[in-house]
């Protein structure tokens, strides 16, 4: 039997702001343990929230981007359960009337068709701590717990089980990281769990309209990892059903090392987390004024630049879709296009060169120390035939190593490009001398020795001398 994987997405996304969701405290990643704590987040009783209006604004543009619909009125609710990363013994979450609804995202993997993804919710909530184990300073073997992540605020969004496999939910996975990231809503760190997600995934007989069983699996940290889970959970579901064994509902978790789930705890175990509405947090209410100024303080966002980029820009749709992979990279693409034109060629660099350099030294385009006039000013140089093309190159380098202006680059190290012809035929004679036999193999047909030439000449001049001059030229005296 052939079976049809049915696969639904829940993920976390960490928002970036400098306080947590219900107190002052900060949210720096990596501080002392317990650094960054206040009695609200440490949950001492007596202690009230207050809802960081940040945090809804965030949510809203999350909601916006995703094609959902803003709550006008909606209830934070406590999730009960116990455990001692979380001292109040309950999480303040959402649970009916989440901030944002009925949402979706077009997918498309490659050589498929466009496939629209439905959002169910976004909600906000606070996270949980983290227990450390083993390494607690003063504790051999010891247990301890970091309240510095507690009450860091989350967006949860919460997918239809509109995905139908892995390659579909990394696709997916990977759009909304790039919107949430593109909105400056979230970092994007998905190491240091930023960005991470629960799946859940079940398997039906192909033709079935009823979804079989579901597992969830946990806290997934990479697109790499969710893509292995997924595909490992598809394949034990369908050899557990073909040997007549019955898929039972459970939360499992993944194993990077191993590449497999294992159970964390089966449905008997899970939570009963008793939601009900927060007494100490008054419904919030969001007027569509402020929906609207959110709206209109949207940046335009990575479809509609790259569509952008292919119908106004004239790029093609592979260097569109490159251009677009991160906000910053984007503007810096158009900066440089304001600032030289002929997008197809800035786009070349900036797809070519800066991104080897990027690479190349671990940076980013955020720290990148050519700036977009600068690139523009080298080009410039390549259309006034200051320089070749290929010298164009090694003028980048320096700007690259020095953050120098190419002009003072190209003066510095002598790289202006010789046109003078009287100069480029003294160099064509001494080579056409040393190197007779050659001379004699061209003038009797064999025209694939020009190009030794071509290449002798611009090494005599140490690459500057300047391509169409030394072609013409040497036509002309090879050929006299
Ligand atoms: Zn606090």
């Amino acid at each position: 039997m052939n079976y049809q994987p049915v696969i639904g997405l829940e993920v976390h996304v960490q928002l970036k702001t400098d306080t947590k969701i219900f107190c002052g405290c900060s949210t720096q990643f990596g501080s002392e343990p317990n650094s960054q704590t206040c009695p609200v987040c440490l949950g001492l009783p007596g202690a009230l929230p207050v809802l960081n209006k940040k945090v809804v604004e965030f949510a809203i543009k999350a909601g916006l981007s995703t094609n959902c619909s803003i709550t006008p009125r909606s209830i934070f609710a406590r999730k009960n359960y116990f455990y001692p990363d979380l001292p109040k013994g309950y999480q303040i979450s959402q649970f009916e009337d989440p901030i944002c609804q009925q949402g979706w995202l077009d997918i498309q993997v490659e050589g498929a068709e466009l496939k629209r993804i439905g959002i169910t919710r976004i909600h906000m909530e606070e996270d949980a701590g983290k227990l450390v184990h083993g390494d607690v300073s003063g504790l051999d073997d010891g247990s301890g717990v970091d309240l510095n992540r507690a009450c860091t605020p989350l967006l949860e969004v919460v997918s239809e089980p509109d995905l139908r496999s892995s390659d579909e939910a990394v696709f997916y996975l990977k759009k909304l990281h790039q919107i949430v990231t593109w909105l400056g809503i979230c970092d994007g760190n998905m190491e240091e769990g930023s960005f991470r997600c629960d799946a859940n995934v079940s398997v039906m007989p192909i033709g079935s309209g009823t979804f079989g069983t579901r597992a969830e699996i946990k806290n997934v940290n990479s697109f790499k990892f969710v893509k292995q889970a997924i595909e490992y959970e598809i394949q034990r579901q369908i050899d557990l059903i073909e040997d007549g064994g019955t898929v039972v509902q459970e939360t499992r978790l993944f194993d990077p090392n191993s590449g497999k789930t294992r159970s964390m705890r089966s449905k008997e175990e899970a939570h009963d987390y008793r939601y009900f509405p927060d007494p100490d947090l008054v419904p919030l209410v969001i007027g569509d004024d402020w929906v609207e100024r959110t709206r209109q303080g949207l940046p335009e966002l990575p479809e509609k630049r790259r569509l952008r980029f292919v119908t106004e820009l004239g790029l093609p749709e592979y260097d569109a879709e490159v251009l677009t992979a991160s906000r910053a990279l984007a503007e810096y693409f158009e900066a440089g296009v304001e600032a030289y034109g002929n997008p197809k060629l800035v786009a070349n660099w900036v797809m070519g060169e800066i991104t080897r350099a990027i690479n190349d030294s671990g940076t980013s385009i955020e720290n990148c120390p050519v700036a977009p006039s600068q690139l523009a000013d080298l080009l410039k140089m390549i259309d006034s035939g200051t320089i070749s093309g290929k010298i164009a190159k090694t003028v980048f380098d320096g700007m690259w190593q020095s953050g120098k202006a190419p002009q003072a680059i190209v003066e510095e190290q002598g790289l202006v490009q010789v046109s003078d012809s009287t100069h480029i035929e003294s160099i064509i004679s001494e080579i056409m001398t040393a190197n007779s036999g050659q001379v004699e193999e061209y003038r009797g047909g064999k025209e694939k020795v020009f190009g030794f030439f071509v290449g002798q000449v611009m090494k005599a001049s140490r690459g500057k001398a300047n391509p169409t001059v030394v072609n013409e030229l040497l036509l002309k005296m090879l050929n006299g």
